[in-house]
């Protein structure tokens, strides 16, 4: 976890906490390559403490199955495809396959799981080390594409069909969206009405009915303060991509783990885009496919794939908002928070 990322977790644990002190209980934990926190506001401190180890838990198993490049399950299925064509799949890896294929259909294919291999190229597979130098250019190839992939077969006897070799699926757009709808279920399931989970500044919030939101701090991309201030109710993901997650810069010029399906080469344009929704696995996907879709598709984009509030901030500071996310943003600041827009 960087810097950054980290004064946003310390932020929002500041701006939350003071709502009900005495009956939080709160987790760190370090999972999906990032610190990670959750808090349960409204339990027994047993029940909140068995639900966050079932959590934790769970947090574990997936990111060990859904990493490309490790040992779980996806790291196994693109051994496998290495060689072949096709690969028999579970229902619930099929199943978010599936539904990254159609994430990259409606995103005119911004976003793509088959960038896995120009990821690895540019070196941004592995979350412990950073990569230092480009490829060279006659190794960046944009054959990334997907299209052809489909996930056949009835529940139980699912398949990977490729349609060629050397395909390999990469979920880390979306993995951290769809681990958050995990959480918010096993949270839900034990009762909790009100908690927050934060993995690495992409969170949940659940709220009571008629309760208090959360009030979210938007990590400004090049500063250490808050570029914006949302408010989060019940079941909202609140999911941000940037250029400053992951990344290196050589000969002046930045260069990040967001990878533009088209060209090889990571986006250009966009710095950062926050989305909120109820479906995190499509906030997750959609602020990666926004920050391929920079600024000129922003708009058309968040449309395409059916999102109401998005923010994307380009190099040049400028920040854009679907009407839905300014009124967001006016909302909180009419409520006399502060909300310091770059
Ligand atoms: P996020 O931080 O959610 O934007 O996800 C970034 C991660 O998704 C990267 O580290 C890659 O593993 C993967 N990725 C990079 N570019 C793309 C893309 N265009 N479509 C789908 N996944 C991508
Ligand atoms: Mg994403």
């Amino acid at each position: 976890m960087n810097a950054r990322s980290l004064f946003l977790l310390v932020f929002a644990l500041s701006l939350t906490a003071c709502s009900q002190p005495t009956e939080t209980y709160d987790r760190t934990l370090y999972t999906f390559g990032t610190l990670a926190t959750v808090q349960i506001y409204d339990l027994p401190r047993d029940e909140a403490i068995e639900i966050a180890d079932q959590i934790e838990l769970r947090l574990s198993v997936l990111n060990r199955d859904w990493y490309a490049w490790g040992d779980g399950e996806l790291g196994q299925l693109n051994r496998t495809l290495a060689d072949a064509e096709q690969a028999p799949v579970s229902d619930l890896l099929g199943s978010l396959i599936k539904r990254s294929l159609e994430l990259r259909d409606l995103s005119g294919g911004r976003f793509d799981p088959a960038v896995g291999s120009l990821v690895e190229l540019w070196g941004f597979h592995d979350s412990k080390t950073t990569p230092v130098r480009k490829p060279a250019d006659q190794d960046i190839r944009s054959d990334g594409s997907t299209l052809g992939v489909s996930v056949t077969g009835e529940n139980g006897s699912q398949i990977v069909v490729t349609g060629r070799t050397g395909i390999v699926i990469d979920l880390g757009g979306i993995a951290k969206g769809a681990a958050l709808a995990e959480c918010a279920r096993l949270l839900r399931a034990a009762g909790a009405r009100r908690a927050l989970v934060n993995l690495g500044g992409d969170l949940i919030a659940l709220t009571e009915e008629g309760g208090p939101e959360f009030r979210i701090g938007i990590q400004n991309p090049r500063a250490e303060d808050i570029a914006g201030l949302i408010l989060a109710s019940d079941g909202e993901a609140v999911v941000s991509s940037g250029d400053y997650e992951r990344f290196f810069d050589s000969d002046e010029q930045r260069f990040h783990h967001i990878i533009d399906p088209e060209t090889g080469y990571p986006s250009a344009g966009a710095v950062a885009v926050t989305v909120i929704d109820k479906d995190p696995l499509l906030a997750d996907a959609a602020a990666t496919a926004l920050m391929v879709a920079g600024p000129d598709a922003f708009y058309l984009v968040s449309k395409d794939l059916g999102i109401e509030n998005a923010a994307l901030i380009d190099q040049s500071g400028t920040l854009y908002l679907t009407d839905a996310m300014q009124a967001r943003l006016v909302d909180a600041r009419a409520r006399g928070d502060e909300a310091v827009l770059p």
